[in-house]
C-alpha cells in the first residue's frame, strides 16, 4: 500500500528514507547501452559540425590549443550531438578565450533549440568556462553555440553528468535553540522526506472569499485528485494594528493540526499606514488606508522609513513593535494548542530587484535593501523568541532569487528553510512557451537556494502558480521540500490559480496521486509526537566531548577549532554541538571552548569543573 510505504519511510532514520527512496524515484541508467556516448564526453571545437579550423585569432592569441586548434565563433555557428540512455541532467563546459569586450561578452548556447545565455569573461588564455546544468532527453540532443553576440574562440567542450544534490547535507534541527518538541517533531519530519518526496501544500482564501468557504481549494483538489494537500498556507495579514480583524486563521490553523493532522505554512503581509506622518499610534484605519507596497511604488506609504523600523525611540520602530504584538498574540494561541508553523515572515526579500529606482523589492520590509532587510530580520526573531518567548516556528527565508540571494540572507543562525516563490506563467517562462501551464520544475532556481547553505537548509518552493511536472521534478534532481499554489481568487475576480491557465490537471492528478508526493492522508498519525524532547533543554551534555567517541582529548579541541573555521569538511553532530559548548552553554561556539578543552587536556582543570561561565573560563585561561 502506498500510504503505508510513506507511513515506514516517515518513521525511519533519515539516511535510510534517502537510499531507499532514491532507488525507487530516480532515473535508472541503461547498463552498457550501445547506443549512448560515454561521459564525461569532449569535442574539438573545431570538430564541431558547422565549425572551421582556426589556428590564429584576430586579437591575442590563446597557446596550446588541444587537437588541431579551435573554431572562433564569429558570423555563424557550429553544433554537435551527443546521445544519453536516458532523460538526466547534463553540465557543459567550454575551453574558450574571449579577447574582445573586456566586460565580458553574453554568449548563447542552445541545447535542443532552448537558449542559454551567459556572461563570458575577457580572456586571453584558455579558459574554462560553466554554461551549466542542462536537461538532456533520451536518445540524440543537440547543443549548438549560435552567433548572437559572437566572437569567443572554443578550443573544445565537455558534456558531463551532473552530479546529485546531497540532501543529507540538511540540518533537522532548529535555530531556536528552546524550540517546543512538536516543531522538533516536524523538522525531523520535514528532515526524513526531503529530497526523496515532495509535499503538497495549498494556500487558502482569507478574509471572506469564495463566500467564506476556506476549504474551497481542499474541497477542489479533493475532487480533481481524490487527495487533499498535506500543508495549508495560510497568511497573517489581517490581525494588524489599522483595520484589523479575526477572519479566523488562529482557529482554522489550530483545527487544520490538531484535528486533521496537517501542516501549517504562514506568511505574514504587513500593513503600515499609507499616511504615516499624520498616523497617531494606535488609531484605526480604513483598510484601504493601509499597505504594504514599497515607498516608491506610488501605492506604499511615503514617509515611513523602513530603515527606522529597527531604531528605538522612532514611529516606525513603535508601529512596527504594535504589528508585532497583535502577531504574537497569534501565534501564542497556536504555540499553547501545541501547532508549529512553517514561519514565512518577510517574504520575497528582494522582489524583483531592480525594478525600482533604488534596486529593491516590491514590499515594504525590502524597499530599503539587504542590510535593513537583514535587521528587520533579526529583531523578528529575537523579539517573537525572547521577548513573546514563541517557540513554535520553523523559520523560513523566502528569497526571489536573484544573484544577490546571499546579500539578503539574515544568516544560518536565524534561518531553518529557504524558499522561493515560482511564478513563471506571465513572466520568465523559459520553456519556450508563450501562455498556459508551466510545468517547469526550474531547477538551476534549486540550485541557487541549495547552493546559498551548501546544502544545509532544505529548499521549499514556498509558493506558486503552476505546480511543476512530477516527471521535471524527478529527472532533473529538484527536490523542492514542498509546493504550495497561491489561493485561487477567480471567483472573486482574482486569479484563478487552480484554474486550467495555471494548472495541467493531468499533471496535477498525477503528481498529487504519485508515490512522490506526500498528501494529508499521508502524513504519519505522530508527526507532532515524534521529535521526542527539545535537543538543546533535555539531552545531557558530556562537556568537552565534541566529536562523541566517549572521551575528551586533544581531536575534539581541533575538531571545534576546524568547524569554526567554516570548512564544510568539518561537522559536529547535534549532541557534539551541545557537548563541545562548554564556556558559557547556550551560547553556541567560539574559540574559547577549543582552549577550554584544550586546557582541560593540558590538566588544569578537570571534567568536574565543566561547563564554566565566561568570567570561571577568564580565571583559567585568561
Ligand atoms: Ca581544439
Amino acid at each position: 500500500m502506498k500510504s503505508n510505504f510513506k507511513r515506514v519511510l516517515a518513521a525511519a532514520a533519515a539516511s535510510a528514507v534517502s537510499a531507499a527512496s532514491f532507488s525507487a524515484v530516480m532515473p535508472v541508467y541503461a547498463v552498457g547501452s550501445s547506443s549512448a556516448d560515454t561521459f564525461p564526453f569532449v569535442i574539438e571545437g573545431e570538430d564541431m559540425e558547422g565549425a572551421t579550423l582556426w589556428t590564429q585569432n584576430y586579437g591575442p592569441n590563446p597557446k596550446n590549443s588541444s587537437g588541431d586548434g579551435f573554431f572562433y565563433l564569429t558570423g555563424s555557428g557550429a553544433s554537435f550531438k551527443v546521445t544519453v540512455p536516458e532523460d538526466g541532467m547534463y553540465t557543459i563546459t567550454a575551453r574558450v578565450a574571449q579577447t574582445l569586450d573586456q566586460n565580458g561578452r553574453m554568449e548563447t548556447v542552445m541545447v535542443n533549440g532552448i537558449k542559454r545565455m551567459m556572461n563570458v569573461p575577457y580572456s586571453e588564455e584558455w579558459m574554462d568556462f560553466n554554461f551549466g546544468s542542462f536537461r538532456l532527453t533520451k536518445g540524440e540532443n543537440t547543443i549548438e553555440f549560435i552567433s548572437e553576440y559572437g566572437y569567443f574562440a572554443i578550443d573544445k567542450v565537455t558534456v558531463s553528468e551532473t552530479p546529485k544534490h546531497d540532501y543529507t547535507l540538511a540540518d533537522g534541527t532548529l535555530t531556536d535553540k528552546n524550540a517546543t518538541p512538536e516543531a522538533q517533531s516536524l523538522m525531523s519530519y520535514l528532515k526524513s522526506v526531503y529530497g526523496s518526496h515532495i509535499l503538497a501544500g495549498q494556500q487558502e482564501i482569507y478574509g471572506g472569499g469564495h463566500g467564506g468557504n476556506y476549504e474551497w481549494e481542499n474541497e477542489f483538489l479533493k475532487d480533481l485528485t481524490g487527495k487533499v494537500p498535506a500543508i495549508r498556507g495560510v497568511d497573517f495579514m489581517n490581525y494588524n494594528p489599522l483595520y484589523g480583524w479575526d477572519d479566523g486563521t488562529t482557529e482554522r490553523c489550530i483545527e487544520w493540526a490538531t484535528e486533521r493532522n496537517g501542516i501549517v505554512t504562514a506568511s505574514w503581509h504587513i500593513n503600515i499606514p499609507k499616511d504615516f506622518a499624520n498616523y497617531e499610534l494606535g488609531d484605526r484605519l480604513d483598510w484601504k488606508q493601509a499597505t504594504y507596497k514599497n515607498y516608491q511604488s506610488g501605492e506604499g506609504s511615503k514617509d515611513f522609513d523602513t530603515r527606522n523600523v529597527v531604531v528605538k525611540g522612532t514611529k516606525e520602530y513603535d508601529y512596527f513593535q504594535l504589528a508585532i504584538a497583535d502577531l504574537a498574540e497569534q501565534l501564542l494561541r497556536l504555540q499553547d494548542a501545541g501547532v508549529p508553523v512553517i514561519w514565512r515572515p518577510l517574504h520575497e526579500a528582494q522582489g524583483n530587484e531592480g525594478n525600482y529606482s533604488d534596486g529593491t523589492a516590491w514590499f515594504w520590509w525590502g524597499d530599503r535593501g539587504a542590510e535593513t532587510y537583514k535587521k528587520i530580520w533579526k529583531l523578528l526573531y529575537t523579539t517573537l523568541t525572547e521577548e513573546y518567548g514563541l517557540h513554535n516556528l520553523i523559520w523560513e527565508f523566502n528569497s526571489y532569487d536573484y544573484s544577490n540571494s546571499a546579500t539578503w540572507y539574515p544568516g544560518d543562525e536565524y534561518v531553518d528553510i529557504v524558499a522561493y516563490d515560482k511564478y513563471n506563467v506571465e513572466y520568465n517562462r523559459g520553456d519556450g512557451k508563450s501562455s498556459g501551464p508551466n510545468l517547469l520544475a526550474i531547477p538551476a532556481k534549486f540550485d541557487s537556494l541549495y547552493n546559498l547553505t551548501n546544502g544545509k537548509k532544505m529548499v521549499a518552493m514556498a509558493e506558486n502558480d503552476t505546480v511543476p511536472a512530477l516527471d521535471n521534478l524527478l529527472v532533473e534532481d529538484a527536490g523542492w521540500l514542498y509546493f504550495c499554489p497561491w489561493y485561487d481568487g477567480g471567483e472573486d475576480g482574482g486569479t484563478a490559480f487552480l484554474g486550467t491557465n495555471y494548472q495541467d490537471h493531468d499533471e496535477l492528478k498525477k503528481i498529487y496521486q504519485s508515490e512522490y508526493c506526500i498528501t494529508l492522508d499521508e502524513l504519519p498519525v505522530d508527526l507532532y509526537q515524534n521529535g521526542g524532547e527539545p535537543v538543546y533543554e533535555e539531552v545531557s551534555a558530556n562537556y568537552g566531548d565534541a566529536n562523541c567517541d566517549g572521551v575528551v582529548d586533544m581531536a575534539d579541541a581541533i575538531l571545534v577549532m576546524q568547524y569554526l573555521s567554516g570548512s564544510k569538511k568539518y561537522t559536529i553532530s547535534a549532541q557534539g554541538l551541545i557537548n563541545a559548548d562548554c564556556v558559557d552553554p547556550g551560547s553556541g561556539l567560539t574559540s574559547e571552548d577549543a582552549r577550554l578543552i584544550r586546557a582541560l587536556v593540558a590538566g588544569y582543570i578537570s571534567t568536574g569543573n565543566l561547563p564554566v561561565t565566561k568570567k570561571e573560563f577568564a580565571d583559567i585561561v585568561g
